[in-house]
């Protein structure tokens, strides 16, 4: 809010050049916010923006030049972010149902479409129904404070996504944060908090720092044995984990026992934006009652919908991209760590090549991109410190030859920066 609001007091109100407020409390604030930006560049934390010229997709074109990249930081995991047939049902839902709704659902905002798309999420899901944000983060800030009350619990792992920690943060149940996947920690904290009224188990299905999957068998027997309910955050599940992409839940064989499934359209399904919950009917029609994100917030754009509804029904008539898939992450996987990587995680196209240093990610990762391979570094504050690594990205549209490419330029990398012998 206050930073909004600062952006508004510099940007002035000039057609052409941006004109900077004058007064004392803008020379504070400019002050201000000029030295929180050198704390940031100093803590080396800074995030810059590679320009892309292209579509998204396994070759990326960059601003100024590049052209040929290889691409492997996108959560195309499906590469259905440039799929004709996505693009051509955007088109088409954009001239026959406009370029957006100028309104919430609830005053003038609902069209076919959105319907459509809701009943063909729950069937995707085989839950009962859904409703759409406009993207995931809403989906996640909204649920918590409209579910649950005063005289309940929530209970969510320690590495979730930002996202539920905000949501939570802005409900008024009883807070537990448990170690992450420790289910010992977690039965502990289920024990306390048998003492609350309702109690719901929180968690990412995959974890998009490690590529690692909540232990959901174990998760859903120890919610049975304490009486709760399960929450699963299945962005980067979604369309590809399980024998047809249901998510998670399919693949651990527990799609009976999570109560709520919350995901995102802006990854596997399209990468346009926007996010759902589907669950039991109740809760759905409770959401469109009180979630604020929901209610307050303006529709889903068709072309948008129209993206999502086609890329389920891609995946709908056949599990044949999500396994194709499953098939590069293993050759990926499995060439990177006999050629003496670490890589964390199992199974998941979020392949982390564990370097532990953090100046070495960074120079790996802008010797990697010299050679025309996008993948990108993290370090601390985004992992633990001690845990840097490069994350890889593996999309069903990468072919053999740019896995192998990628693997011989990390190898090349690798010994010249010493991360291989
Ligand atoms: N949850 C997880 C685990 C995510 O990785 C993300 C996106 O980065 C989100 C939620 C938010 O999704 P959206 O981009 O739809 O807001």
């Amino acid at each position: 809010m206050w930073r909004g609001a600062a952006v508004r007091v510099l940007r002035g109100g000039g057609a052409e050049t941006p004109r900077a407020s004058s007064g004392v409390a803008a020379a504070e604030l400019r002050r201000r916010l000029e030295n929180e930006l050198e704390d940031i560049r100093g803590a080396g934390t800074w995030k810059s923006e590679r320009v892309i010229a292209s579509r998204q997709g396994p070759h990326l074109r960059l601003a100024g030049g590049g052209a040929g990249i290889l691409n492997f930081c996108a959560n195309n995991y499906l590469g259905l972010s440039s799929h004709p047939e996505v693009i051509r049902a955007a088109v088409e839902a954009l001239e026959k149902f406009g370029a957006g709704l100028s309104s919430v659902r609830f005053i003038c905002g609902t069209q076919s479409i959105h319907k459509d798309l809701e009943e063909k999420i729950a069937r995707f899901h085989q839950r009962e129904d859904a409703i759409l944000y406009a993207s995931c983060f809403d989906a996640n800030a909204g649920i918590f404070e409209a579910l649950l009350t005063p005289e309940d619990a929530v209970l969510s792992d320690e590495l979730n996504h930002a996202s539920i920690i905000d949501g939570i943060r802005l409900c008024k149940a009883n807070k537990y944060r448990y170690k992450h996947m420790d289910m010992q920690d977690l039965e502990a904290k289920l024990q306390d908090a048998q003492k609350h009224h309702l109690r719901l188990v929180a968690t990412d299905g995959a974890f998009s720092m490690d590529g690692d999957i909540a232990p959901l068998r174990e998760i859903c027997q120890l919610a049975q044995k304490y009486d709760a309910l399960v929450f699963i955050d299945e962005c980067h599940a979604t369309g590809f984990l399980g024998p047809n992409g249901r998510g998670t839940d399919e693949l651990l064989g527990v799609m009976d026992k999570v109560t709520i499934v919350n995901s995102t359209l802006g990854k596997a399904l399209g990468g346009a934006a926007g996010g759902y919950t589907t669950g039991p009917k109740p809760l759905i029609d409770l959401l469109r009652q009180r979630s604020r994100p929901y209610l307050f917030s303006n529709s889903l754009p068709p072309a948008v919908v129209g993206c999502a509804s086609k890329a389920l029904d891609l995946l709908m008539e056949s599990n044949a991209i999500a396994q194709s898939m499953a098939a590069k992450t293993q050759r990926f996987r499995s060439k990177m760590t006999a050629a003496g990587f670490t890589i964390s995680g199992k199974d998941h196209p979020i392949c982390p090549v564990m370097l532990g240093d953090a100046r070495l990610a960074a120079v790996m990762a802008e010797d990697m991109l010299n050679r025309g391979i996008y993948v990108i570094g993290f370090s601390y504050p985004v992992v633990p410190k001690g845990k840097a690594r490069i994350r890889v990205q593996i999309s069903a549209v990468h072919s053999d030859e740019d896995i192998d490419r990628c693997v011989e330029a990390f190898t090349e990398v690798g010994r010249k920066h010493g991360a291989l012998p």
